[in-house]
């Protein structure tokens, strides 16, 4: 942490700053829709915004992996045309928290390894991030603390942190600089909140302890030994195949390849559309075989996507503690809870080799 590195921007001063960044560009940030419920939407005043929130209905992967998405259209009446479709927009994600933000940077570190994904790609270079950082936990269903994701990092271009009268920004890129040049709000950062700030972290690394019984660094080793766990079974009795908790979560980037072609059958467009692992036909092949039928086996998918496969390939845990999953899920399957009974399944087994 370098002091020249920080700016300060009175409490006073947000809504004037926000009004700033719309007159620059395209604003989304976090609005409140009632009944406890946030989305990232346009916003056309700094009034609409919530700066204190618990995590948005759908994450912010909305901008970065649209719900649908043109990629490319064909016309071929008189002659094959073909054009390749990249649909983005310059755009200031504004209030993103630091689980969102690690949201990202698991879809950054699939959708650019080969084959890359450009079109995410492009879309990305447009989009500026500022963060938010939470000085409190947003509900019980959070469990931020155990992958690490409650505090910023990287991935951002600026990091807004409250203390007691003002916010401390951390410039973390060059638009990040940019912006705050741009804004002219800005005051230097001084040693006392610059002191103030490292008391929030310690006292924050204390209040934000781990959730879930067991550390981080075991949890290769736990899905190791829970390929076969009941827990599986369990949810096979409670799942209802829905998808939702793939739709809301930040690290979920399957899609499905459609096209869509007019009455002549000559014209058209291919599209792509998020995919659930958790829907009946995401693991039907020719022959009319699917290799996960059972539920039970869909939702084990669901967990070693995030907390095994991509640990082996991008030394990744691919879930950000967001708790979307949970809040969302209908039928109260809570990740929290199916981690705990993991390892509790775990300890016994391992108490029954040894007794
Ligand atoms: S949201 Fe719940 S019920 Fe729906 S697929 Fe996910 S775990 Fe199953
Ligand atoms: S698995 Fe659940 S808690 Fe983890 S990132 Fe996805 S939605 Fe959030």
């Amino acid at each position: 942490m370098k002091i020249e590195q920080y700016r300060i921007i009175e409490k006073n001063q947000i809504k004037d700053f926000v009004n700033a960044l719309i007159s620059l560009s395209k604003v989304v940030a976090p609005v409140y829709k009632g009944y406890n419920n946030y989305a990232f939407q346009e916003i056309e005043s700094a009034d609409e915004v919530s700066l204190k929130y618990i995590p948005t209905i759908i994450p912010p992967k909305k901008y970065f992996l649209p719900k649908r998405e043109t990629i490319l259209q064909f016309d071929t009446k008189d002659e094959m045309k073909i054009e390749p479709v990249t649909e983005y927009d310059n755009l200031i994600l504004f209030g993103v928290h630091t689980c969102d933000i690690a949201g990202i940077k698991c879809l950054n570190m699939v959708l650019s390894d080969r084959p890359k994904d450009t079109s995410y790609l492009i879309r990305k270079k447009h989009i500026t991030i500022i963060g938010i950082e939470c000085n409190d936990y947003c509900d019980e269903y959070a469990s931020c603390s155990f992958v690490g994701a409650h505090m910023p990092t990287t991935g951002y271009d600026l990091m807004f942190t409250e203390l007691s009268d003002c916010y401390i920004v951390h410039i973390h890129s060059y638009k990040g600089v940019e912006i705050v040049q741009n804004t002219g709000i800005f005051k230097p950062a001084n040693e006392e909140k610059f002191e103030e700030l490292k008391a929030l972290r310690n006292e924050k690394f204390k209040k934000f302890s781990n959730e879930i019984p067991t550390e981080r660094r075991y949890v290769p080793d736990l899905f190791d030994r829970s390929f076969n766990a009941t827990v599986w079974k369990e949810l096979e009795q409670k799942c209802l195949s829905c998808g939702n908790c793939t739709a809301v979560c930040p690290t979920c980037y399957c899609f499905d390849i459609k096209e869509e072609v007019d009455l002549t059958l000559k014209v058209g467009e291919r599209y792509r559309v998020w995919f659930s692992c958790q829907l009946d036909p995401f693991a039907k092949i020719a022959g009319g075989i699917d290799f996960r039928r059972e539920r039970s086996a869909r939702q084990r998918h669901r967990f070693y996507r995030k907390f095994r496969y991509h640990i082996d390939r991008y030394g990744m845990i691919f879930c950000t503690g967001c708790g979307r999953c949970s809040r969302t899920c209908m039928a109260g399957i809570n990740l929290k809870e199916v981690l705990t009974s993991l390892i509790r399944e775990s300890e016994a087994k391992i108490w029954r080799k040894w007794l």
